[in-house]
């Protein structure tokens, strides 16, 4: 006898064996048992769901000779007919090969016929959002006026194709994915009943690989039933659907997680070496890394197919991660899934991807590093341009390269410099024609620097690390019982550092530092007098990289707003 597959064998016969659809059979059993049998219906749902076994239920309900009833026997004729296919009221059109209008014609010159055996002729149309535009006007037509004969149901994965007059006269039934406990629970069964030696592991293996659909996890045992004769493994089944496997993807997992570069980029030459397949790499890393991401956002949730069950492992490997690197993870991952379809070296993307894992930014606190060097350069030393009004284009300075920009103009507005003070003129706006010596900076003594080592650290230690870049620009140069003069040699620190919040957080530290109420004073120690006829200092321009998925952060936000900055594209840059 041929053999006949697991899936064809195992196809549920009646309502009460259809898996994971139970809103469905309940309803229609209902309207079995009331009598309310509609002319058309539109089965809508993933593949393997149990659209067809469904229909073909469905048709032996309402044409069992016990029938119509909710429970077909099975036994009579009629439903024996239909189960192998025979009857001559059952038809089943395949629209994927029979998508023309000559088919559906065909197929109303018969509708009008009374059934042979049963109470029904049952039209089974599968993949029906294949039919041409003619022939669902074609069909349209009989909808819109059915012999009372006639059941059709329409089958399809993509009820979004099909029109909306086809849609109104059809009652619509949505098949969801099946759960991977039971596809899992069902392949059990399955195995079971048919003698088949198959370990858990394995069985978890298929029922999450089988994506919803049933169908596709009794077609994967089956060809695992066939590798060898003794018990099927998780081993069989990886090594069948072509996998990468746990091991390695812990492996390469723990060394992305150490951000080792070389480890990593060995153990992906190893696995390509070995024969594997550089999407299928790329597609398991991703699943792990959702896996992480689930587990660390919710560890309490247990029912989301998730690659690795180990909760021991998700605990170890989701911790090293912040949210967001695992989110860019997944999305580095899936990118370089799709480009390695189309590239002619298939593992460059992935190791592109593996790299920027490798070197990802470390979340919140390195930003704030990154934006305090930021800050500290859009602050401090802007050159003097070289021709006048004509802004240059900085540089770019060491910060991971991204294709964004943040240009920014710096106001050094030349404020007249308090009475007192042994300040000029801002540096950063002096001509380049000097023509009197730099007055000499005012050295601070030992004291006041060890004072100012301790506030700058106290700034560090309270996290802050933008108002550390901006005052470490400047020198404490003297301190007394009531106040400490800090000397910039530049304008935008200072005048920052003159502003409320920053003064009063120094205030503050200092008041610490020194065990007393510390005003904060801050002077400019100029190089040089401008002339009066000096031209009017050109507005400088800097421009940082930044990465553009940090545009958003509000700390970036704010130093955009301090030095009326903005973010430009690589395009449009000036
Ligand atoms: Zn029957």
């Amino acid at each position: 006898m041929a053999y006949v597959a697991l899936y064809r064998q195992w196809r549920p016969q009646d309502f009460d064996n259809l898996v994971g659809q139970d809103h469905i059979s309940t309803t229609l059993k209902n309207a079995l048992h009331t009598g309310r049998i509609a002319h058309a219906y539109l089965f809508a749902g993933p593949r393997g769901t149990g659209k067809t076994s469904t229909a073909k239920i469905l048709a032996k309900a309402l044409n069992c000779e016990h029938g119509p009833t909710s429970t077909p026997c099975n036994s009579c004729s009629n439903c024996e007919k239909i189960t192998a296919g025979t009857s001559m009221d059952v038809f089943e059109v395949d629209a994927a090969s029979n998508r023309g209008i000559d088919e559906i014609r065909d197929l109303r010159e018969t509708v009008k016929f009374a059934p042979v055996d049963g109470r029904y002729k049952v039209y089974i149309i599968d993949e029906v959002h294949m039919l041409t535009t003619e022939a669902f006007n074609a069909l349209l037509k009989t909808l819109e006026e059915p012999p009372s004969h006639v059941v059709f149901i329409l089958a399809t994965t993509e009820a979004h194709k099909i029109p909306a007059t086809i849609h109104s006269r059809c009652q619509r039934y949505d098949f969801r994915r099946i759960g991977v406990q039971e596809i899992e629970s069902r392949l059990k069964e399955v195995a079971a009943k048919s003698g088949l030696a198959v370990a858990n592991d394995a069985l978890r293996l298929i029922a999450v690989h089988a994506d919803g659909g049933l169908r596709d996890a009794l077609s994967i045992l089956d060809q695992c039933t066939t590798l060898d004769g003794g018990e099927v493994t998780a081993a069989n089944v990886r090594q069948l659907l072509g996998l990468i496997g746990h091991e390695w993807v812990w492996r390469l997992t723990d060394s992305l997680a150490g951000r080792d570069i070389s480890a990593t980029l060995l153990q992906l030459d190893e696995l390509i070496n070995s024969g594997k397949d550089v999407r299928q790499i790329l597609l398991e890393m991703a699943l792990h890394a959702r896996s992480l991401m689930l587990y660390k956002a919710a560890p309490e949730i247990d029912n989301i197919a998730m690659y690795s069950e180990d909760k021991t492992v998700l605990d170890r490997q989701s911790a090293p991660f912040s949210h967001a690197e695992l989110v860019k993870m997944i999305q580095a991952l899936n990118e370089a899934a799709n480009e390695a379809k189309w590239a002619p070296e298939p593992r460059i993307p992935a190791e592109i991807a593996f790299l920027a894992v490798c070197r990802r930014s470390g979340g919140e606190a390195d930003f704030a590093e990154r934006l305090a060097a930021l800050e500290a350069r859009l602050a401090g030393g802007v050159p003097v341009p070289v021709l006048p009004n004509r802004p240059v284009l900085q540089p770019r300075p060491e910060l991971p390269p991204a294709p964004a920009l943040v240009s920014a103009h710096a106001t050094p507005a030349v404020v007249p410099a308090p009475a007192g003070e042994n300040t000029v003129e801002p540096a950063d706006s002096a001509v380049p024609s000097r023509v009197e010596p730099a007055a000499p900076k005012i050295e601070p003594t030992a004291d006041t620097k060890e004072a100012w080592d301790r506030v700058l650290k106290e700034l560090i230690a309270n996290g802050k690390r933008s108002v550390h870049a901006c005052v470490a620009q400047g020198q404490l140069i003297s301190l007394t019982d009531q106040q400490a003069t800090i000397q910039f040699t530049t304008v935008f620190p200072k005048e920052r550092t003159e502003k409320d919040d920053y003064r009063s957080m120094i205030e503050t530290i200092f008041t610490h530092v020194c065990g007393k109420a510390i005003a904060v004073n801050c002077v400019l120690a100029s190089a040089n007098k401008k002339p009066a006829s000096a031209p009017p200092p050109v507005k400088p321009k800097t421009t940082v990289r930044v990465d553009p998925a940090d545009a958003q952060h509000p700390a970036l936000r704010e130093a955009l707003r301090m030095f009326d900055g903005k973010i430009v594209t690589e395009e449009n840059e000036e």
